[in-house]
């Protein structure tokens, strides 16, 4: 209390009464993030831990070698208390309310994130409104107190918006109310119930109740609280005793925000799919204005929803807005982590260091939504956890990558490991369970087998350079062939001929692939640099068999394999597309129309840029399916025709 005291800087003029300036610059929306502890009973290791008091780090299922480090105004981690995230981003801003500043708090992120907890909080362990409640008005009556220049009134208002309706908690009988301006810029809510407090307990009287209103229509009406911004609006009005008699007025916005959980991932359907389309647009356009705010663009999309209309008076301009991200450690908060991280993210940075725990089991980085092969089942994880593996225990190397540098300390010392050799391994480990080993895993296994593995390794890397050897062999045949006999060309139809000039050179390779479903192409091994014939068939008929016999057989045999440097150049091409281009650049896609394209922009928007090209799944209206076959038709077409040119 004392300390808003002690930082209250003499009153300037008045601002939004006095209109001295019309036009001050556009202030930044200062963001914290708060990560609430774990709340459920099972064991399970974090995905995200705090770095610094401004920085967290999450882990990157997807790319598990890889952390995604975020750095924020402020970061509270599980320990912070109610009474850290007040003082740290909350008191100060408190303040600027006697000078006719506005200024605004909200609660952001996922339903079970925190959000009410940090607002509102319990008797125990009161939140930001109690504790900003308390302050202000123990601040204003010493203010205002005999003999001190002003005289100050607070006022209470308390509002829900729901499904874009302004509703008024302290008379729910009234319907929608209208938000207007006035000349000034002020915004406004005529009709809006205003109730004067000059205690905390008068607080209390009007606050209680109407919440527990909405708490009770919560239960009734499709878990409501958690779709309705919630406003509880703070009025000081300060008016001065002696001449010129001015008047000010502070306006503090408290708001427990919506829920930001994917409803599609949630699988609401009829009117809660409605209200999660409301509740996408209010919060859609704050993530819009905040962004606007922070990079100072000229146009603030203000009026595109009735919250950011509501707030435009206290968002930006003069005002102090602290917006703070709940945010929960539990894997399935996972994608609502990163929405929300994304949503208001000052800096992200990938860095190249996997996401390690001391305290965490090698099982532990099991990515949760990863495509079967690349998950450590829970019989791997039981082994991972084995009590002969303490013998290879030695520190970890940091500059190695994460999960694998987890998975590799049990095959061999990380520190005697080629980076080349340790992809290798990982690939291959991918390779042996797409080519069924029954799901043995190469690392993390006893050492018996892990001895028999790396043989099969050994082996499996040898039978792909001869394959490789006779494949060379393969090109120059067919092309000799086919300078022979032009007409052979339609024999091989899933050969495309790089041009027809090429009919009378012999040595000279093949360029463009057939396009082969993609889990295929991950499966081949990685070892390749090129875009190689392969034979498609078993591979001891390959051995067995003669080369042109087989050509002429049949062409099914032969594909094109593409190799993993090729398909990352395509996925990193791919998402540039995704997180630059325009609508019109996304509709040049395969698979992506107009409306796909303009769902896409609104994503990026909302949640800032992609991770990987398979984030296309958390966009609402894109299924799992359509990414895979989006992925199809242009990863590999894009990976082709970059290499379609002179090599
Ligand atoms: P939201 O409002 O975002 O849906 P809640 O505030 O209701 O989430 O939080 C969900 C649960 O987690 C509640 O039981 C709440 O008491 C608890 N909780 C949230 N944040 C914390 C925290 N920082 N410390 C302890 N418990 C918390
Ligand atoms: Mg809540």
């Amino acid at each position: 209390m004392s300390d808003i005291k002690s930082r209250r800087k003499r009153p300037s003029r008045s601002l939004s009464k006095g209109g001295v300036s019309r036009r001050p610059p556009l202030a930044r929306v200062r963001v914290a993030v708060r990560l609430r502890p774990f709340m459920d009973e099972a064991k399970e290791p974090p995905c995200v831990r705090g770095i610094d008091s401004c920085s967290l780090e999450v882990a990157n299922w997807r790319k598990y070698q890889e952390t995604l480090k975020y750095q924020f105004d402020a970061f509270y981690g599980e320990k912070s208390t109610q009474q850290d995230v007040y003082v740290g981003s909350v008191q100060p801003i408190l303040r600027h309310l006697l000078e006719g500043q506005n200024a605004s708090v909200l609660a952001y992120g996922p339903t079970g994130a925190g959000k009410t907890h940090t607002m509102l909080g319990s008797p125990e362990q009161p939140g930001v409104i109690p504790r900003a409640l308390m302050d202000l008005l123990q601040l204003t009556r010493e203010e205002s107190a005999e003999g001190r220049p002003w005289d100050i009134s607070v006022a209470m208002s308390y509002l829900e918006i729901y499904q874009e309706k302004v509703l008024d908690l302290l008379d729910p009988a009234s319907g929608d109310l209208v938000i207007r301006e006035d000349c000034r810029g002020n915004i406004l809510i005529p009709g809006l119930t205003q109730k004067p407090i000059t205690s905390f307990s008068e607080f209390e009287q009007h606050f209680l109740p109407a919440s527990r209103n909405r708490v009770v229509g919560a239960t009734r009406l499709n878990q409501r609280s958690s779709r309705s911004h919630a406003v509880l609006l703070v009025k000081v009005e300060q008016r001065e005793r002696l001449t010129p008699f001015r008047q000010r007025e502070g306006k503090l916005y408290l708001i427990d925000l919506a829920g930001s959980e994917d409803n599609r991932r949630t699988g609401n359907q009829g009117i809660r799919l409605k209200e999660s389309g409301a509740i996408n647009t209010s919060l859609f356009v704050l993530g819009k204005v905040v962004d606007a705010l922070n990079q100072g663009l000229p146009r603030i999309p203000y009026r595109d929803s009735k919250l950011t209309r509501l707030l435009q008076d206290s968002l930006g301009g003069s005002a102090h807005s602290i917006l703070i991200a709940n945010i929960a450690p539990e894997r399935r908060f996972y994608q609502d982590t990163i929405s929300a991280l994304n949503f208001t993210a000052r800096s992200k940075e990938v860095i190249n260091r996997p996401f390690t725990n001391e305290s965490l089991q090698p099982h532990a980085l099991a990515p949760v939504k990863l495509p079967q092969k690349e998950l450590l089942g829970p019989s791997e994880a039981k082994k991972a956890k084995g009590p002969e593996e303490e013998s290879t225990g030695s520190p970890e190397s940091t500059a190695a990558p994460a999960s694998a540098s987890q998975k590799l300390s049990l095959l061999q010392k990380l520190s005697n490991m080629d980076p080349a050799m340790l992809e290798n391994l990982l690939s291959m480990e991918r390779l042996l369970g797409s080519q069924g080993s029954q799901g043995i895993p190469l690392l993390n296994t006893p050492k018996r087998e892990r001895m028999v593995l790396i043989k099969t390794v050994e082996e499996k890397n040898l039978e792909i350079e001869r394959l490789k050897m006779k494949q060379k062999e393969l090109e120059a045949k067919v092309l000799a062939q086919e300078a022979l006999d032009p007409k052979e060309k339609e024999n091989t139809p899933t050969i495309l001929q790089p041009s027809s000039s090429c009919s009378g050179s012999v040595a000279k390779p093949l360029k463009k692939a057939v396009v082969m479903p993609l889990q295929r192409i991950q499966k081949q091994s990685e070892s390749s640099n090129k875009i190689h014939l392969l034979k498609k068939g078993h591979k001891r008929k390959l051995e067995s068999s003669h080369e042109s016999e087989a050509v002429e057989k049949d062409e099914d045999y032969w594909e094109i394999q593409i190799s993993p440097e090729l398909l990352a150049r395509g996925r990193k091409k791919l998402l540039h597309l995704l997180n630059e281009g325009s609508a019109r650049d996304l509709r040049s896609l395969q698979r992506i129309g107009q409306k796909k394209a303009q769902l896409i922009v609104g994503w990026r928007e909302l949640h800032g840029p992609f991770n990987e090209v398979e984030d296309l799944e958390q966009v609402e209206g894109i299924s799992g399916k359509q990414v895979e076959s989006f992925l199809k038709a242009n990863l590999l077409s894009l990976a082709a025709s970059q290499h379609s040119g002179p090599s």
